[in-house]
């Protein structure tokens, strides 16, 4: 410090060649020496020089932060900071380097300020920062639209294919429009081939669930669906006509042309068929019937139709070279959508077609009140059961009388069922019912059970009579039934004959034949029953082993007023004779029959003439009365 203000001093000795003296120079640290100094610098520098006056430290540069500034250098000579340090002042924030300056003494008594604005320092990067900025902007906007556009792009197919998809399920045609080359575009090419495929078996499939595969007609689902679609266009009064064609005598024809032949015969009638009506839908409905839904809306048209139809659809046909003859039955059932639907209008036309075959027409239409109703009839059977069970089927007895003796000799049981809601049902109802529900059995054996109850009664009171009770067709082949009832007329030691159906016997002939010789041998007699009302066969009486013959009622009814009958009923009871069989007529409904039949050697007699079928009660106060019958002694004079 001289005269109070702060200098830089350099000395150096002077030797010559002892030390002769000290060369001293100095310069003022003044306001210009401290601008040389911050031009010196490459950054903007503010520098300044302060000194001390007691405790105070004082610049000659007198700024505006003087006050800030002073205690700031106070501070760090104090501290002896060697670092720059931060100081706020009025312009913003600085960076303060304060350095002690050497003094000759050795005390600190001057210091040197270097101070930067951090406004200056940062001055530079200003631009550089908002270009960063900026450029990120753009940046983040350039990523977020291509990132939206790949997006779109990816996501655009895939809604379309998942969109494709929906619309497959629902069984919509469909195919996607993606063409690009990569594995969205791939996935759209697989996904239009899937459907295109799934298109085509489904078509294969509904072709073949409406069709025939032998014939490649419709078939009865189709129908169905025709007749629908007919019936819920129907006007008032109008009708759905719906009609069968069944080829007569199929199974006969198929086992003498083949399978295959007559396969193409049904497929060539129903196009015979369609060529008549372009516009009808023809299926096949069983192996051998056809089914034909037109536009015809009136059942009484359709008869005349058929018949004028009949000669063209019935013309013979060439198949492998062999002419065959066609002959056809027609059903019709007619119905409108108040009353039918489409399976009640075929089933109608198929039980016609029964029908007709049954009554041998050619054509007819169904017949409800013939048809009858089929599911009372089962809840019939289920009834049947119950009145088995609880007692309400009962036994009517019918006598049968010897002609030579003129005794009542037996008595034929005859099943009766009291129906709790119906009254008196005849067995014709219910018998035929049990043998095709298949409860003929436990019918049956509830029968026997009884009779040999009521022979047991009968011999009680005194009258020992041939028991014989109805063996249906159906069991005369079931060996356990047989055992069973021989087991029990043994045990019971009852006498007793089973009456058997011709027809039975003929139907199933081995099984049977042993069964009755096996029944035979037990002591049951048999009784051929309903002789000539089937298919009577010489062969027949020759196989089967029976003691008894009866000439059906048929024969008998009329015997007194057909000579042919007399004639028949004359020869047979001679043939029936010789092959060592008694005879039974039945269905004898006045004297000169009775007469008649004992002229002509018959060995028994049953009928209403002589008495009807009767309860046990009736039966025993019957034969009680039956001595020295007048009948009898009719007979023998007639
Ligand atoms: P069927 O064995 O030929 O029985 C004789 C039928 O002729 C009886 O009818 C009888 O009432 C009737 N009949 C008797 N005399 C005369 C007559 O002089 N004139 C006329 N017109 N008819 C006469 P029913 O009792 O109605 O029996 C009908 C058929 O039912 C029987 O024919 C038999 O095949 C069957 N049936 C009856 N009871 C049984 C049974 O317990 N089991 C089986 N499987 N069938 C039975
Ligand atoms: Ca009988
Ligand atoms: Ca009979």
């Amino acid at each position: 410090m001289v005269d109070g203000a702060p200098y830089q001093m350099i000395s150096a000795p002077v030797l010559s060649p002892t030390l002769t003296g000290w060369i001293v120079f100095a310069a003022r640290l003044d306001d210009r020496e401290m601008r040389a100094l911050e031009r010196l610098s490459a950054i903007e520098l503010d520098a300044q020089v302060f000194d001390r006056r007691g405790d105070a430290w004082l610049t000659t540069d007198q700024g505006p932060d003087s006050a800030v500034l002073a205690p700031f250098v106070a501070a760090a000579i104090q501290t002896g900071a060697a670092a720059p340090g931060h100081l706020k002042t009025a312009a913003g924030d600085d960076l303060v380097l304060v350095k002690p300056l050497k003094s000759l003494d050795g005390q600190a008594s001057a210091a040197l300020l270097l101070r930067y604005p951090m406004a200056a320092a940062l001055a530079p990067y200003r631009p550089l920062m908002a270009a960063v900025v900026i450029v990120g902007l753009i940046g983040a906007a350039l990523v977020a639209a291509a990132s939206f556009g790949l997006s779109r792009g990816l996501s655009r197919p895939i809604i379309a294919l998942d969109d494709a998809a929906r619309r497959l399920q629902r069984g919509e045609d469909v195919h996607v429009a993606v063409q690009t080359d990569d594995e969205i575009g791939r996935l759209a090419g697989s996904f239009n081939l899937m459907a295109a495929e799934i298109r085509d078996r489904e078509a294969r499939i509904t072709h073949l669930a409406l069709h025939d595969a032998e014939t490649g007609l419709h078939n009865r689902l189709a129908l169905e669906r025709a007749i629908s679609a007919r019936l819920a266009t129907l006007a008032p009064g109008e009708q759905v006509v719906v009609a069968t064609l069944g080829l007569d005598r199929f199974t006969f024809l198929r086992g003498a042309i083949g399978y295959s032949l007559a396969t193409e015969l049904v497929a060539e009638i129903g196009a015979r068929v369609q060529a008549q009506d372009p516009r009808a839908v023809v299926a096949r409905l069983t192996t051998s019937t056809l089914g034909v839904v037109s536009d015809l809306r009136d059942l009484a048209a359709a008869l005349p139709l058929i018949e004028t139809a009949a000669g063209s659809l019935e013309a013979p046909l060439r198949l492998g070279g062999e002419l065959i003859d066609i002959h056809l039955t027609h059903g019709l059932g007619a119905g409108d959508a108040t009353t039918d639907d489409a399976a009640r209008l075929v089933e109608h036309a198929l039980i016609a077609l029964d029908q007709a075959r049954a009554t041998g027409r050619k054509v007819a239409a169904f017949d409800a009140v013939a048809y009858g109703d089929p599911a009372g009839n089962l809840s019939l059977m289920s009834e049947m059961l119950e009145g088995v069970a609880s007692g309400a089927l009962f036994l009517n007895h019918q006598p049968k009388l010897d002609l030579r003796s003129g005794a009542i000799t037996g008595v034929e049981a005859l099943v009766r069922w009291n129906h709790p809601t119906r009254g008196m049902l005849r067995p014709d109802l219910f018998v035929e019912m049990a043998e095709e529900t298949g409860h003929i059995r436990a019918l049956t054996e509830c029968v026997l059970e009884r009779a040999i109850a009521d022979q047991q009664a009968l011999f009680a009171a005194g009258h020992d009579v041939l028991m014989s009770i109805n063996i249906s067709g159906r069991l005369v082949d079931d060996l356990d039934f047989a055992d069973r009832a021989i087991a029990r007329i043994q045990a019971t030691g009852a006498r007793m004959c089973f009456e058997v159906t011709e027809t039975a016997v003929i139907g199933n002939p081995e099984a049977a034949l042993g069964v009755i010789a096996r029944l035979a041998a037990a002591g049951i007699a048999i009784s051929i029953d309903d002789y000539g009302s089937g298919l009577s066969s010489l062969a027949y009486l020759k196989q089967i082993r029976a003691d008894e013959l009866k000439i059906d009622k048929s024969f008998i009814l009329t015997l007194d007023s057909d000579g042919k009958d007399a004639l028949l009923v004359k020869s047979t009871i001679d043939l029936a004779h010789s092959l060592g069989m008694k005879v039974t007529a039945e269905g004898v409904e006045n004297r000169e029959s009775l007469g008649l039949l004992s002229l002509m050697g018959c060995d028994i007699a049953q009928g209403y003439h002589i008495a009807k079928p009767m309860p046990l009660a009736q039966l025993t106060a019957f034969l009680d009365a039956w001595s020295h019958p007048a009948i009898t002694d009719e007979a023998q004079s007639a």
